[in-house]
């Protein structure tokens, strides 16, 4: 463990690979092919027994730099960006499920993630058990846990409903069956969680959130601990000699587990899932989010300042039913937001509208400092209905089991002044009563 409140030393930690002396800025390498040496050279590159890079669908210096920060950044062995966090949470569970299985998660999860659940990885074999014991009741979640199934997947902190997911005792029953615990770690980003040090074995990003916090991309990372014991014969997968991995003059082929024991996980999705279904993170996305991250730690903290002070006027406020934020006493996650954020919970809660459908729309309508669009994390403070655009994928059934009321407003605070954010609250409340 570093001495540092936040390491800003790891942000600058991985450099350019090319130069002897770091170059402050990152550079872009806007290329998509890297010249080989000689026959020799391609050789050991496209078997991995030399260090360097292919074609930039699989690897790239600038998009490295990004993954080895974030690695760094999260206690990680090492780490895979792509063009999406979509991307990233899709090939872990088909790499994780290969062939088929199951996945343990609990129904409060981003829309996009239960949507896809729902919808496309059943035609894979893949399905999931949507189980609220995985954050309610860690102690029951043993019996949910079935012969295939492969995984336990929980978002950190949820979306919209700020629950809290108690990592160490998930961690245990996971382990305890030999499988293992990936986390969604987009709202909390490292600054605030490390799911790491609590028993995660593969954490995961949607890196156009608070990561890069600047709403100008998509992007997404995957980041392993190097220490799952994969070899445990439930992931055949990654033991199996590959023929992506055989040395080009015998032919002989190694396995993941064999050719990159540190990075087992991420490199067999690399060399097979992001080459052959491509969602490549271009150079110049990564170099974006390495500016993003280097203000990662000033901005989370403004805006876990900036939601305390929002709540707190909310909470004296006529026109809200209710507030779910896991950073009040009231709240259940209380005592697992002061364990697991102790610099705060995350600038990302939800207020209930008291009054018409009519007056909630007028409300939003008269917004005016206040963003409405789908983004989380972003350095602008953003304000959407939830149930009518980020959840409204879900079946009402499906919005009921993921505790999200038709009245919920959801909030993620940004970079402006408190006041400011609070004064326009305030005259939005005032135009839903003028109806
Ligand atoms: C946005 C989001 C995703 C999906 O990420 P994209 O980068 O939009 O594909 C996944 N998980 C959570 C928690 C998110 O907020």
């Amino acid at each position: 463990m570093s001495h540092y409140h936040f390491d800003t030393l790891k942000i600058r930690a991985a450099y350019d690979p090319a130069l002897h002396n770091q170059a402050v800025s990152p550079p872009i390498y806007q290329t998509t092919a890297y010249e080989f040496k000689d026959t020799k050279n391609a050789d050991g590159l496209f078997a991995l027994t030399d260090p360097g890079f292919l074609y930039t669908r699989v690897n790239n210096p600038t998009v490295d730099i990004l993954e080895r920060r974030i690695a760094e950044l999260d206690g990680g062995s090492a780490a895979l960006a792509l063009a999406s966090g979509m991307a990233a949470i899709s090939y872990t569970l088909l790499t994780l499920a290969e062939g088929g299985g199951r996945i343990l998660t609990s129904p409060y999860l981003y829309g996009g993630s239960t949507d896809a659940f729902q919808r496309i990885f059943p035609n894979f074999g893949i399905h999931f058990d949507l189980s609220a014991a995985v954050i309610d009741n860690p102690s029951e979640l043993e019996k949910d846990i079935k012969p295939d199934t492969k995984a336990i997947f929980v978002e950190s902190i949820g979306n919209p409903t700020g629950a809290i997911a108690d990592l160490e005792a998930i961690a245990e029953v996971a382990h305890s069956h030999g499988i293992p615990l990936v986390v969604d770690n987009t709202f909390a980003t490292p600054y605030l969680l490390n799911p790491i040090q609590y028993g995660a074995d593969i954490v995961i990003y949607s890196a156009t959130k608070a990561l890069n916090g600047h709403g100008n991309l998509i992007a997404g990372l995957i980041v392993e601990t190097g220490k799952f014991p994969w070899d445990n014969g439930k992931f055949p997968q990654l033991q199996k000699p590959e023929y992506v991995l055989r040395d080009r003059s015998t032919g002989e082929k190694r396995s993941f587990l064999e050719a990159v024991p540190q990075a087992p996980f991420v490199t067999r999705i690399r060399l097979t899932y992001l080459n052959y279904f491509g969602a490549a993170l271009g150079p110049f996305d990564a170099y974006l989010t390495l500016i993003g991250v280097e203000t990662l730690s000033e901005r989370l903290q403004k805006q876990v300042e900036n939601a305390k002070k929002v709540v707190a006027y909310l909470q004296k406020n006529e026109h809200v039913a209710w507030i779910q934020y896991s950073g009040l006493e009231s709240s259940k996650y209380y005592q697992l937001g002061r364990k697991y954020f102790p610099k705060g919970v995350p600038g990302i809660f939800s207020f209930g509208f008291k009054g018409t459908i009519e007056e909630s729309e007028a409300f939003l309508n008269a917004i005016k400092l206040w963003s409405y669009h789908v983004n989380v994390g972003d350095a602008r403070s953003l304000i959407v209905n939830s149930p009518k655009t980020t959840h409204s994928e879900l079946t009402p059934e499906e919005q009921k089991q993921a505790a999200i009321e038709s009245n919920l407003i959801r909030l993620s605070l940004g970079l402006e002044d408190p006041q400011d954010l609070i004064a326009d609250l305030d005259q939005a409340f005032a135009a839903s009563q003028r109806v």
